[in-house]
């Protein structure tokens, strides 16, 4: 073959040019980030429409995020010169999974139209089936067997599948029978959930054959980026897709519904939806002469980020064993980052035990070394990161090519505000903006009604949040009244408890709630703002409703709600806090505006920047406590192959920050630096200090000892001075801090331990 070729293909090395040629049999990419694994994957996209070796609907591409598919089709775009026509099945596991369910809903008892649940709903759901059941939701809460049921789900298990130690889980030993008839509920709903986009998919593909045949037939190459990351639904479901039909073991049932389809006439094609691009020739009816299953997974074993979710990295570990005769290919340069990045990235990520191990390298310059820079508290790392972004900003940088990557989501309220207050537009990604969180808007909708009982959007927000059996149709008579005298919400449910409208409980509750309202507005003049805000979410019982949560987000939940209240200590009272607040919801950014990037490390994967922000690697932060405490070693390797992936979204400048104090309720606490800066290699890495407006000066006010240790951050590296840092916190500050210097077990041990040894901020 002529090293020319196609377009395309010149600026591919040898092994990824390899990885895209190799159309015929199982591949597999086991290769370190930034190496060009997802640009193989779209390059063998082009390879495989320009060859005519498929067209684009037998083409089954899986990406992570549905942003992702959206990049990889404009990319295809300009690597082909045209716009790509069709691609139905470039998406995510859930999208895709979810678009063949409704071509055949009625063979899992739903039909087309069906509903996918959201977590409210589905909250909802399973408190009806307790209810009916009899169970205590305080003692056994719907949000646990919702955990529990997503649990499942993500390792393919239906209801009869799972081990009976597990379903004894939940309510007496009953945790099996309830997923059963929530099962049985959502079909009569016409329903069904996000698990089950992937989970009735594999069912329907196990018990018809014939459907799983059609389509192992009609995606002649399946295309998996990120496949370290892959849950066992998810590898099932691809394990199903990926097997070769035997045209002798195809019954003649299947002939007859796959020709049924080339002609157009009912069965599989009735469900086709217009614009589809629609199997024609007689590809179909050759393939079932079994050919190799052309089947290419790209990943990295060092980037496995959602074993908390599921994820089994041994899927990428086992796929010789999969697919026999997989020919693995290994891509060891790096286009991304420039070489202290790199070299930062892989001497960090080479602290972790469980991983195959893998040579990078780069042609790049050195470039600039990852800096790591120590600020006294949050705001003042938010200040200087502010800073450091409008000088980059001025030097020419675009907003567009600077991110923020954090660890917790409660960390962004901090760079939001400050971003709102510099006038420098960001936008979050993979989430809401924090203001916009569930769990922020039905806290300051309490605080607005006390601030403004006319408030009726806030009111109406939270009447039943937590639920206190003040239903729609109480809400319903409230507007009534409301709309008839014109008064607001608030007045029209202090008149109706007056009255006998409603029957005895709703009454009693209702009547509750604006007594504690009023109690509110009295102390809302006796009591700091901040100390107001505690006691309506503790009174109101909001934060024992998240508390009760056992999803996996409800800890996070908690830990923006109690970021919220730390907020609120920058303003004088309520009614300047709320201000601010409308300012901040008002700022909308276009989608296409120059702007920075805020996101958690868990939704940055994949992508790259020209400069990243790493702020708040402290212990307990980064790692995080809970997945220290709840994983041990596991979770740390996960913590740090996080790390690691945070770093190596830089292509020329990572920056890492860390506060050496965090106010939590108005007290300083010191926290300890992360032991992932230890494990940096002093060559790579610049230990900067705070830039920040106030510099450490402003800070003396402190404590002389700690502005002391800080400043020794600046002199030399060869012992990380922020190892130093601490031995000297440590035997100035009561010994609880110091003495890290021994190996990662001893550290570790005494982490999970001793709870002096906790940050304090960690929940
Ligand atoms: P990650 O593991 O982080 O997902 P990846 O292996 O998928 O990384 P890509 O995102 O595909 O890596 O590529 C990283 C960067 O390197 C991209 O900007 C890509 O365009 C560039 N790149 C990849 N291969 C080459 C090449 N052969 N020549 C020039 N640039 C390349
Ligand atoms: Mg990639």
């Amino acid at each position: 073959r002529a090293a020319a070729g196609p377009a395309y293909l010149s600026g591919l090395n040898p092994e990824q040019r390899e990885a895209v040629e190799t159309l015929d049999g199982p591949v597999l990419v086991l290769a370190g980030a930034g190496t060009g694994k997802t640009r193989v994957l779209t390059t063998r996209i082009a390879h495989i429409l320009s060859t005519g070796r498929a067209r684009p609907a037998e083409i089954l591409s899986v990406t992570f995020t549905n942003k992702a598919a959206r990049e990889m089709k404009l990319r295809l775009g300009q690597m082909l010169g045209q716009a790509v026509e069709g691609m139905p099945w470039l998406g995510t596991f859930h999208s895709i999974g979810g678009r063949i369910l409704r071509y055949h809903a009625e063979l899992v008892q739903l039909t087309s139209n069906f509903t996918v649940l959201d977590t409210d709903d589905q909250i909802r759901l399973l408190k009806q089936l307790l209810a009916a059941d009899n169970i205590d939701d305080k003692r056994w809460p719907a949000r646990m067997l919702a955990g529990l049921i997503d649990g499942w789900k993500n390792r393919g298990l239906t209801p009869s599948q799972v081990p009976a130690g597990e379903a004894a889980m939940f309510g007496n030993g009953r945790g099996g029978k309830l997923y059963a008839q929530y099962q049985e509920r959502l079909k009569i709903l016409n329903a069904a959930d996000f698990g089950d986009l992937l989970l009735e998919n594999i069912r329907l593909f196990r018990e018809h054959p014939d459907v799983l045949r059609s389509y192992q037939n009609r995606f002649k190459f399946i295309l998996v980026d990120e496949y370290q990351d892959t849950n066992v639904a998810q590898y099932l479901w691809l394990r199903l897709l990926s097997q070769t039909p035997s045209s002798s073991s195809l019954p003649g049932s299947t002939r007859q519904s796959i020709s049924s389809q080339e002609d157009g006439s009912p069965g599989l094609a009735a469900s086709r939806r217009p614009g589809d691009d629609v199997e024609t020739s007689g590809n179909v009816v050759a393939s079932t002469s079994a050919p190799p299953k052309n089947i290419c997974c790209v990943g990295d074993d060092d980037q496995s980020i959602y074993g908390w979710r599921g994820a089994e990295v041994d899927n990428i570990l086992r796929f010789d064993h999969d697919f026999p005769g997989a020919k693995v290919i290994r891509l060891e340069r790096n286009y991304r980052s420039t070489g202290h990045i790199l070299a930062a990235a892989s001497h960090l990520i080479a602290h972790n035990e469980g991983r195959l191990g893998k040579t990078l390298r780069t042609e790049d310059v050195d470039g600039e070394m990852v800096t790591v820079t120590g600020a006294w508290d949050s705001e003042e790392e938010a200040r200087a990161i502010g800073e450091e972004i409008e000088q980059l900003q001025r030097q020419g940088h675009a907003l567009n090519e600077i991110a923020i990557l954090v660890r917790a989501s409660f960390q962004m309220r901090e760079f939001e505000d400050r971003f709102v207050t510099l006038g420098l537009p960001y936008r979050v990604i993979g989430g809401p903006r924090f203001y916009e969180r569930a769990e922020i808007r039905d806290a300051l909708a309490y605080l607005r009604v006390i601030n403004s009982p006319a408030d009726d959007l806030a009111f109406e927000r939270i009447v039943n949040v937590p639920k206190r059996g003040l239903g729609d149709a109480t809400v319903q008579m409230l507007h009534d009244h409301a709309r008839k005298r014109r008064i607001p919400l608030f007045d029209a449910a202090r008149m109706v408890i007056d009255t006998d409208e409603l029957k005895p409980k709703a009454r009693g509750s209702l009547r509750g709630l604006i007594e504690s309202f009023e109690r509110w507005q009295v102390q809302r003049d006796a009591v700091a703002h901040t100390e107001l805000a505690e006691i309506v979410l503790d009174e109101s019982g909001y934060t024992e409703m998240w508390q009760k949560d056992r999803s996996a987000d409800a800890a996070g939940r908690l830990e923006n709600l109690k970021e919220l209240v730390r907020s609120m200590e920058e303003f004088e009272n309520l009614q300047g806090f709320l201000e601010h607040i409308s300012l901040v919801m008002d700022r909308e950014g276009g989608a296409d505006e120059d702007a920075v990037s805020v996101m958690t490390l868990h939704s940055a994967k994949g992508l790259e920047f020209e400069t990243v922000f790493l702020p708040g690697w402290e212990e307990g932060l980064f790692p995080h406590q809970r997945a220290l405490d709840e994983q041990g070693r596991a979770g740390l390797e996960e913590e740090r192959r996080l790390a690691h992936v945070g770093i190596t979204r830089a292509r020329k400048r990572a920056k890492l920050y860390f506060a050496t104090n965090r106010r939590i309720h108005g007290t300083w606490n010191t926290t300890i630096p992360s032991r992932f800066l230890d494990e940096l290699p002093a060559a790579n890495v610049e230990i900067t200090e705070s830039k920040g407006g106030s510099g450490w000066g402003g800070m003396s006010g402190y404590g002389p000892s700690r502005f002391d240790n800080v400043e020794s951050f600046g002199s030399s590296y060869s012992t990380p001075g922020w190892q130093r840092a601490q031995a000297q916190r440590g035997r100035s500050g009561g010994g609880s801090n110091g003495g890290r210097s021994g190996g990662f077990g001893e550290s570790s041990s005494s982490y999970s331990s001793g709870s002096t040894r906790r940050a304090p901020f960690t929940i």
